[in-house]
């Protein structure tokens, strides 16, 4: 999937100016990091840089280095030389980031969803990168681009993040070199550590609590779910951003191949979560059966209709998986 080497993208970054960089809605610690240290590196270059995304800055990483570029993409749109997708399956889960581009001469992809199509006139996809921060280390290192302290913390946010601590199966000996050398360029991992995880508002454990008051089982305890209203998460004032993680707390228990988080949105449709503990059940294929995608570990789609009706119909079908590949 690789359409591109680090150089061609490399030669891209020197030769122009004016930068936009983009990551997906509902963005993680993988989007917002990635998108932050390739906009500090690139502005060490004394490029002019644009980060947008659809949210803004969330709340709970506005301690990393930089946090401060990166914003809500303005109505006017503007002009650049490059526009950069950072992180993002496909193009239009960009959402209202993309309407900010006006145009671009050159579309950049870099990302590691194995249901990326490749779209973008220079495309670097590595399905097996366990974060898309992990890439830009490579990319930033290869082509010899600014590594500053602030760079490296995003870049320590994003691969930590999205490998869930360094506990995920595509976290490999390479990722901790990485690790190490992120450290040696300044991280202070305790420090960092417990901004990422124990930070939480209060609001996000009592959320949990209500989630695990609609906690079901079923294929056999293989299948763990649970549901959010919209009632719920208005009643401790939870931000959609509260709940990243929370699907880890099923996933922890013994016998569960798949969790499922169901979480009812404004606009008529159902935020599905996936995760697999086991490879032979491919939840972006599930995803995708449903207009979603994401990779086979860990996947997501929208689905329109009531929270109840999506539900039982996402788990039918993740259990006729579940039993076919267990
Ligand atoms: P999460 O469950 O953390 O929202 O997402 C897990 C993975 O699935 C992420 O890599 C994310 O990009 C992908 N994903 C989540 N929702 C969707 C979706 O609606 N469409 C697609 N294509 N991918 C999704
Ligand atoms: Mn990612």
């Amino acid at each position: 999937m690789n359409k591109n080497t680090f150089e061609a993208i490399g030669r891209a970054l020197r030769e122009y100016d004016r930068f936009a960089i983009l990551s997906h809605v509902r963005p993680d610690g993988d989007a917002l990091g990635s998108t932050l240290a390739l906009t500090l590196s690139l502005k060490e270059l004394g490029k002019d840089v644009r980060a947008w995304n659809e949210e803004g800055m969330l709340e709970k990483y506005g301690f990393l280095a930089g946090a401060e570029l990166l914003t809500l993409p303005p109505n006017a749109p503007e002009e650049f030389d490059v526009a950069i997708a950072l992180d993002t399956a496909t193009q239009n889960r960009l959402g209202k980031a993309t309407e900010a581009v006006r145009q671009a001469r050159l579309w950049i992809n870099i990302d590691h969803h194995p249901s990326n199509p490749g779209y973008g006139d220079l495309v670097y996809v590595d399905p097996i990168a366990p974060a898309t921060g992990q890439i830009l280390f490579e990319l930033i290192t290869t082509e010899k681009l600014p590594m500053t302290p602030a760079v490296a913390e995003n870049l320590y946010a994003a691969i930590s993040t999205d490998t869930g601590s360094f506990q995920y199966p595509n976290t490999t000996a390479r990722t901790f070199e990485i690790a190490a050398d992120l450290i040696r360029a300044g991280v202070n991992v305790g420090r960092l550590s417990q901004l990422l995880y124990e930070s939480y508002p209060k609001r996000r454990v009592e959320l949990l609590r209500l989630l695990l008051g609609t906690m079901q089982f079923g294929c056999d305890n293989k299948l763990a779910w649970f549901s959010l209203s919209q009632e719920m998460a208005k009643s401790v004032g939870a931000l959609p951003e509260d709940n990243e993680g929370l699907i880890d707390h099923l996933r922890a228990i013994r016998g569960v191949v798949v969790a499922i988080f169901f979480e009812e949105l404004a606009d008529g449709k159902v935020r599905v979560s996936m995760r697999s503990k086991n490879e032979a059940v491919d939840v972006c294929a599930i995803c995708q059966s449903f207009g979603g995608g994401g990779h086979t570990l860990a996947a997501g789609a929208r689905v329109r209709g009531a929270l109840n009706e999506v539900s039982q119909k996402i788990v039918e079908k993740a259990c006729d998986v579940t039993r076919r590949n267990t």
